[in-house]
């Protein structure tokens, strides 16, 4: 997908809604739309970048920005008690649906495991 036409890319650039809850030079942070959790966050980098399949190790700092992104958010949600998880789907098999690589923050109830 390129970028012209990527969600995400929308998202970060302003022209598609979202309900962000973060943002930084780097990364965006937004409440998923279709939440499978009482909080379901996703954290993208404001660059475009197709999945975790597609990083780079010019891109090392940028995955571990996400990570540290999520669990900011995660604490300013209450979750740092309680746990959350966090999951970057990658490919067909996992189930990514959009690609523009993305950080699932997760939490607010207990997390069954493994997933599905
Ligand atoms: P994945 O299946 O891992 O690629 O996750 C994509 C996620 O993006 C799904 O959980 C969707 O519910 C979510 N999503 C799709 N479109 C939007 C949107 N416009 N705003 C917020 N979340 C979205």
């Amino acid at each position: 997908m390129s970028e012209q036409n990527c969600l995400f890319c929308k998202i970060v650039a302003g022209e598609m809604p979202a309900e962000k809850v973060f943002e930084d030079a780097r990364a965006v942070a937004f409440r998923d739309v279709n939440p499978q959790a009482p909080t379901h966050v996703l954290v993208i980098p404001r660059a475009h970048l197709e999945s975790l399949d597609d990083a780079a190790q010019t891109d090392e700092s940028l995955l571990g920005h996400l990570l540290r992104v999520a669990a900011r958010v995660a604490n300013s949600e209450g979750l740092s008690e309680s746990g959350y998880r966090t999951v970057v789907n990658t490919g067909a098999d996992a189930g990514q649906s959009v690609l523009h690589i993305h950080v699932h923050l997760l939490g607010g109830r207990p997390l069954a495991w493994p997933p599905g």
